[in-house]
């Protein structure tokens, strides 16, 4: 017999045993021993009857002395009288009660010897316990496997008592030579296999056996579990994966234009994608951090690197709403950049049309560069061939509408004052002074330094932002000033001249279109030859471009990889395909079809299973993945479940936060916050009102939120209030937020639909009735809308729920807002259940370890089989060899998606 062998090939278990047993899925040796015990009473002595209530459970062994069957309405109770065996005179009898259970009744006689397991608890001047667990001490050949010893308890099964299983299981280890479960360790994690392991996690000789062989077994299991994570992760980096090798213009744009800096985490965060973008290998990157932490900035200046390298990205949320959240946000901060974006959902298929502002197209030039959108439907007032040599031309003093435009790029052209001839030295001052003067000011794109002027092409950049949170761009005027005194500056001082360089008047010539864009670059570069000043086989070194920076700075020569990626580019620029495409899960269900998924960003990753992500990934080239998560997760979970991914955190938030207070309050002391909440309204702040909602589709909701409704109105008069929640039509939500945003309705009622993408940051205030019924969370998501400006902000949880466990769970959100120990704490008080969705993890079933009390032993195994695997992948070692079982076993059901 050994570990694989058969239940039903031993003669000795009775049939209708067998067949209990099977139905807990245990057909095998292995099964029934890796049944572990669920704990462990320790009968070798019992300890003394108590006198008063316990705190925690305790294992008793005492006489039954009386027992009685009483009816209450209903109900039966069942009530069997202890006493200790060796009773003296202060000992207290103890009652055992079940309810409602008929079998117990047959089990439990007087004159019996019993064991019982349960908490004490103190009923008037009686010590009772209710629904002990407990076994019946029959005077048997067995006792040596039941009592005398620490003895195993078993998980609950069905028609299988605990002494059944026990005997069963005493028996089977009688049997086997080695007991050992066969989950080798390397060295560095403990000496050498147990070979007894699984009998003294049944049958531990004492405390301290039990606590070693326990760690053994759990490390074993870990192990295995992290040699799967770990192979996954080195076959997923020996995928062919798209490299991401751009300047990062585009994303230094968006974050420049942004109202704000990126926080040190952010930055961080940012580097370390960037790095795996650029890498050929494919990326697979958790972004955590808490709600507010701005993980979304983050994702789009991801967007932005794979943009620019010609690929296509996506962008997805697990609902609707927050896929229609995402576009807005999209739209808003890339429109001006120029970038296709598409919105593919479910219900809704979107394709970017040209904002208002860039409608009114003059001509309609098919391209979409990034750069041309910004000019369209401006005037040009003179072309730049026709006039740039034109003498005495004289601009400089106007002032076109497109000053405030963004992104705004123009065709300058600057003489030398009376026509000086500039040396070669001093050309290459101006021409060095273009390209790295003023970083982040601006952007040259091209550059040529004639004798007596200079024509270049320029993009001012983002300057800071003005109290309405506007992008203010740095004004052409301002830019070319600067660069003219500084190079006037850097050339007097070589030349031991005086005087400004250059010429009062310039020309300065929106760019409208993306032809108009081609015709400026090529005049610029071939200028020096049209005009005779270089010969057609002659070298003019004060010619620049950006692209030919990017070629010499980049590669030698240009490989296959530069032109692949550069033939990808101007194939999406050719045409209208969107550059990103936002949307849910339909992105993965319905036809869409990507043109060259470089990047896929999935958003709120828990509630995506890892065939999803699989699903999406699996294409050639593999496509990078970033995966965001609004909810920290708990670091053994991100090691586990997570466990293939890399993980960059976003630890710190954005300053200027106000703080947030949160007060619980019970439902009839809602006044208290009805009058703090009429102050901070006359203050001029704004409030939300929570009511959970079960069912946002219920008919009855839209009667009771209404009714809601009304009594808010009443309380807060004569302040305005609003009234959302899920059956509010689109057009009306969007208004209701509008009026909202703008501070025309003071508070809105509303279910959960504000809990994404709302940021108002003069909303001071929330209240959230009936906050019991919310997750931990759930709640720290909501509370996440506010607190978003400066004023300190305040949470009301309102219930009328009395219950401990309730409290207890409240009381975490007053203690911290730190996601990451709410987390946590949800993790302890709901067990994984939620967070993991195990059944998708795909990882292998733990029967022994608890990923949060043996969190230190899974850090363990995961460093040993990364450094296991990082050393020998392919695991050809002799040594090695006994690891492979441990990942062939399962490869192909687990991570799909990368073998
Ligand atoms: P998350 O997705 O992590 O919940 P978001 O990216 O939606 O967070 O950001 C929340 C809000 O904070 C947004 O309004 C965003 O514009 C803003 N924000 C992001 N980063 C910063 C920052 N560094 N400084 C100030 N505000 C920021
Ligand atoms: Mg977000």
């Amino acid at each position: 017999m050994d570990l694989d062998t058969a239940l039903e090939e031993l003669s000795w278990i009775p049939r209708p045993r067998i067949l209990a047993l099977r139905r807990l899925g245990i057909t095998r040796v292995r099964d029934l021993l890796t049944h572990y015990p669920r704990r462990y009473e320790n009968r070798v002595e019992f300890s003394s009857f108590p006198c008063d209530e316990t705190v925690d459970p305790v294992c008793l062994c005492g006489d039954v002395v009386k027992t009685r069957l009483m009816r209450f309405g209903g109900r039966k109770i069942f009530e069997a009288v202890l006493e200790e065996s060796s009773a003296h005179a202060l000992s207290q009898p103890l009652i055992c009660r079940w309810f409602n259970l008929h079998y117990i009744q047959k089990v439990i006689a007087t004159g019996q010897r019993l064991i019982i397991f349960g908490r004490v608890k103190r009923k008037g001047l009686r010590l009772v316990v209710d629904h002990p667990e407990c076994e019946v001490i029959e005077d048997d050949e067995e006792i040596l496997i039941h009592f005398r010893r620490i003895t195993p308890i078993y998980p609950a099964t069905e028609g299988l008592s605990q002494r059944v299983l026990r005997g069963l299981i005493f028996r089977l280890l009688e049997q086997l030579d080695v007991a050992s479960t066969d989950l080798p360790l390397p060295d560095s994690l403990g000496n050498g296999d147990d070979e007894d392991a699984l009998r003294k996690i049944h049958f531990p000789e004492s405390d301290e056996q039990l606590r070693e062989v326990r760690a053994r077994l759990v490390l074993g299991e870990f192990f295995r579990m992290q040699m799967q994570i770990a192979a996954a992760r080195v076959e997923n980096s020996a995928r062919a994966g798209c490299r991401h090798q751009t300047r990062g213009l585009l994303a230094g744009k968006f974050i420049a234009a942004l109202p704000f800096d990126l926080t040190r985490a952010q930055q961080r965060v940012l580097n370390e994608i960037q790095h795996d973008l650029h890498l050929a290998s494919p990326m697979n990157r958790l972004l955590q951090g808490d709600v507010g932490s701005g993980k979304t900035v983050v994702a789009i200046a991801a967007i932005l690197v794979a943009v620019e390298s010609g690929s296509q990205a996506a962008l997805m949320a697990p609902t609707q709403i927050l896929a229609e959240q995402h576009y807005a946000v999209l739209r808003n901060w890339l429109d001006p950049l120029g970038i296709r974006i598409a919105l593919r959902t479910g219900a809704r298929q979107e394709d970017n049309t040209p904002l208002p502002l860039f409608a009114l197209r003059a001509n309609s030039d098919s391209g979409s560069a990034r750069v041309s959108r910004v000019g369209n439907g401006v005037t040009p007032s003179r072309t730049f061939s026709e006039d740039a040599e034109a003498v005495g031309a004289h601009y400089s003093k106007r002032r076109l509408p497109h000053f405030e435009k963004p992104w705004a790029i123009y065709a300058v052209t600057i003489g030398t004052r009376k026509r000086r001839c500039l040396s070669p030295k001093a050309r290459t001052i101006v021409l060095d002074a273009l390209r790295y003067f003023h970083n982040k000011r601006y952007e040259v794109f091209a550059a040529c330094v004639m004798p007596d002027h200079v024509h270049f092409l320029i993009q001012p950049w983002p300057k800071e932002n003005d109290d309405k949170r506007n992008v203010v761009f740095w004004p052409l005027k301002e830019l070319l000033h600067s660069i003219k005194s500084f190079s006037s500056h850097a050339i007097n001082r070589i030349e031991g001249s005086r005087g400004s360089v250059w010429e009062q008047e310039r020309f300065d010539r929106y760019i409208r279109s993306d032809r108009d864009l081609t015709e400026k670059f090529e005049y610029i570069l071939r200028n020096p030859w049209k005009s005779g000043v270089a010969q057609q086989n002659e070298n003019y070194p004060w010619v620049w471009a950006q692209e030919n920076d990017r070629r010499k700075g980049s590669a030698f020569r240009r490989d296959a990889e530069t032109s692949t990626r550069d033939a990808r580019a101007t194939q999406t620029e050719d045409n209208t395909t969107p550059q990103i495409i936002v949307g849910t899960h339909a992105l993965l269900y319905e036809n869409v079809t990507f043109s060259n998924l470089g990047l896929a960003v999935i958003d709120e990753q828990h509630k995506f299973g890892v065939a999803q992500r699989a699903k999406l990934t699996a294409r050639e080239p593999a496509p990078d993945v970033l995966v965001m998560t609004a909810t920290p997760i708990p670091r053994t979970l991100t090691m586990t479940v997570y466990g293939d991914l890399e993980v960059s955190t976003i630890d710190e938030m954005p300053r200027g936060r106000g703080e947030i207070i949160t007060h619980l309050l019970n439902a009839d002391q809602l006044g208290e916050a009805i009058t703090f909440l009429r102050e901070q309204l006359t203050a001029g702040r704004q409030a939300y009102i929570i009511y959970p909602l079960i069912d946002e589709s219920e008919k009855l909701d839209a009667k009771a939120a209404a009714k809601e409704f009304e009594q808010w109105q009443e309380r807060l008069e004569p302040f305005r209030c609003e009234l959302l929640h899920g059956r509010v039509v689109s057009p009306d939500k969007q208004a209701i937020m509008q009026r909202f945003r703008a501070g025309e309705t003071h508070a809105l009622i509303s279910t959960t639909v504000i809990e994404v993408g709302v940021d108002i940051p003069n909303v001071t205030v929330m209240l959230i009735e009936n906050a019991e019924r919310f997750g931990l969370s759930q709640l720290h998501q909501l509370r996440g809308r506010i607190g978003r400006g400066a004023h300190t902000s305040h949470c009301w949880l309102v219930s009328s729920d009395k219950i401990p466990e309730t409290m207890m769970k409240l009381a975490v959100l007053e203690k911290t807002t730190n996601g990451f120990e709410i987390a946590e704490a949800d993790w302890e008080l709901r067990g994984p259940g939620d967070l993991l969705g195990t059944a998708q993890s795909g990882l292998p079933e733990l029967k022994l370890g608890d990923l949060r009390r043996d969190a230190a032993l899974m850090r363990k195994a995961r460093r040993a089989a990364l450094e296991l695997l990082e050393d020998d992948p392919g695991l050809d070692r002799p040594e090695n060899q006994r690891f492979r079982s441990l990942i062939v076993e399962r490869q192909g059901q687990t991570f799909s998606h990368v073998s």
